[in-house]
């Protein structure tokens, strides 16, 4: 080769190449002065890139090393063949056509082609050619510079091939997933996610699950989270959706050229959501069921206490009645001689006996820990145990719950019980004759130590001289419900008073009936120590 690298260099073929050669040379100087144009000529042979001269026909006067070794072919048998030789038929006849048009208006032209070796295998060359000008302006030659690129386009097509399968699989998969940069731009997402983008109206779900995690995390989500529940409250009213949401810092190594030698990490949050919203709507039905039961076995015992006490109130009349008989015989000389004192006081022994027997078999009532309790959720969980019965009765439920309510310290069952009692009332009055409208309106209100909840109905309401006596044992005042046992307010009050509050009608109020119960958030020291 370097035979043929001087005799080239000596008589180059056609003169151009010594021409070209010369005019590089006078650019290229040393220290000493002009590089000799032999230098170049070496440097051309040994670079690593094919390099190829060839005349206005592109017919070939020149190859380099790296050309015969990619292409198979010998600088002898390539010298006089067209570049054609080594053209290879899916190359699209427009890409040619673009490439001869640039050189032909003396503009280079960068492309890739599909060229086929001596041997008939095919490569992807990356293939740049540009007219050598000559003086004036001519093309008299013309210069190519490739380069295989068939493994790197192997590689960018496994990576493209990998981005389609992982964006088939992440669109497939019913979890949200979103991949977020450390700004927070979503950087990937897949279909569940761009679901929800469009159920949620355009905010980014992205930022409302960091928010939330953020918030619930100290302002802090570096370390990443697991399983957190997220509730979402469309703005159209509809019901709330609810999500399972992880976060997982990914760290990846810089794409910039300045991470090449020293890699900059990039980090990188991937979000993964999961809608449970069903579980969550199942799992509070379980709730409102249990509650229901235990809310019935609640009221089955003191249905079963009121009709106890009742039975024993009004067994306890003619008993008194016998025992103020008793006394006036035992006064009268030789009355515990008289054959009526001994009956009357087998009568009033045997009385005594079934009112303590009564007396026994009162069902206690379980006594319920103290425990913080939220007022807000106590109204929700009654709304939702009554809800069947408001549906039927065509209420219109108007609550007004207080954003920011502290908790109290109580008994939760018991403050359900009560105010079950109060809202079943307020149905039951909006049931009564000549109720025109049907609305009942709950409210909480924070004030100072203590929370105000009020319980507002649109039925006929307690006339003024009766606001007291609603709270009497076996006080009914229904015209439709007559067989209510009249214990429901009796029981309200004791639970509030237990609690160290209170509850009263609202004598000022004229349209329908209003109740407040206010309740301390801290009970007396009885209630805590459960006596
Ligand atoms: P061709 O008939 O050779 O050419 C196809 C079309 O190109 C023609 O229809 C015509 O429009 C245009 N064309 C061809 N010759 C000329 C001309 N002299 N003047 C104006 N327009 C013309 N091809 C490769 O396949 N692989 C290469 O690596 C490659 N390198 C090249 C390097 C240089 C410096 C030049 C100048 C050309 C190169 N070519 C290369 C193009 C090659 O010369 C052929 O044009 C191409 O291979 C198509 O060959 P073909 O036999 O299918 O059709």
């Amino acid at each position: 080769m370097a035979e043929a690298l001087s005799a080239f260099f000596k008589s180059p073929p056609d003169g151009i190449p010594g021409e070209l050669i010369e005019a590089l040379g006078r650019r290229v100087t040393t220290s000493d002065g002009v590089l000799p144009p032999r230098v170049f000529l070496e440097v051309v042979e040994q670079s690593p890139v094919a390099i190829s001269i060839t005349d206005t026909r592109a017919n070939f006067v020149y190859v380099n090393k790296t050309f015969e070794r990619l292409t198979g072919y010998s600088y002898e048998e390539l010298m006089g063949k067209n570049q054609s030789i080594l053209s290879y038929k899916v190359t699209p006849p427009e890409i040619y056509q673009q490439l001869w048009d640039n050189l032909l208006a003396h503009k280079p032209w960068s492309g890739v082609l599909v060229n086929r070796r001596r041997d008939g295998s095919r490569y992807l060359a990356d293939l740049n050619v540009s007219p050598v000008l000559g003086v004036g302006g001519e093309a008299s030659y013309y210069l190519a510079l490739h380069r295989d690129v068939t493994e790197l386009h192997e590689l960018e097509q496994q990576v493209r091939n990998q981005k389609i399968l992982i964006e088939t699989v992440l669109d497939a998969a019913l979890v949200i997933i979103a991949l977020l940069d450390d700004q927070g731009r979503v950087l990937l997402d897949n279909m569940a996610y761009k679901k929800l983008l469009g159920d949620m109206r355009g905010r980014e779900p992205a930022e409302f699950f960091l928010q939330d995690m953020t918030a619930s995390n100290d302002g802090d989500v570096a370390s990443g989270m697991v399983n957190h529940e997220i509730c979402y409250q469309p703005e159209s009213g509809a019901p709330a959706r609810w999500f399972n949401c992880s976060g997982v810092w990914i760290c990846t190594s810089g794409e910039t050229a300045d991470s090449y030698f020293v890699p900059g990490e990039e980090r990188r949050l991937l979000l993964v959501a999961n809608e449970i919203t069903v579980q969550k709507q199942q799992q509070e039905r379980i709730r409102t069921n249990a509650l229901q039961a235990l809310m019935a076995k609640q009221q089955l015992v003191h249905r079963t206490r009121e009709i106890l006490s009742g039975a024993m109130f009004r067994f306890q009349g003619p008993l008194n009645i016998v025992t103020a008989a008793l006394a006036m015989l035992e006064r009268r000389e030789g009355g515990r001689d008289d054959p009526l004192y001994r009956i009357l006081s087998d009568v009033h022994d045997s009385g005594e006996k079934v009112l303590e027997s009564l007396d026994l078999s009162l069902p206690r009532e379980s006594n319920e820990p103290v425990a913080p309790v939220n007022l807000n959720e106590i109204v929700h969980d009654v709304l939702e145990l009554c809800t069947e019965r408001m549906l039927s009765e065509g209420l219109l439920v108007d609550w007004q719950p207080a954003k920011m309510l502290p908790t109290i310290l109580g008994k939760q069952y018991a403050l359900r019980s009560l105010l079950k009692q109060l809202v079943d009332n307020a149905i039951d009055a909006i049931g009564e004759p000549g109720c025109q409208r049907r609305e009942l309106i709950i409210g909480t209100l924070a004030c100072d130590e203590c929370i105000e909840l009020t319980v507002r109905d649109t039925g006929p309401g307690i006339p003024r001289g009766k606001q007291f006596r609603v709270f009497e044992p076996f006080y009914s005042g229904w015209i439709h419900r007559t067989r209510q046992a009249g214990m429901g307010l009796t029981i309200a009050q004791e639970i509030a008073i237990q609690h160290g509050g209170s509850i009263h009608i609202d004598s000022q109020h004229a349209d329908g009936c209003l109740v407040h119960v206010i309740l301390p958030l801290k009970p007396p020291a009885y209630l805590l120590s459960g006596a």
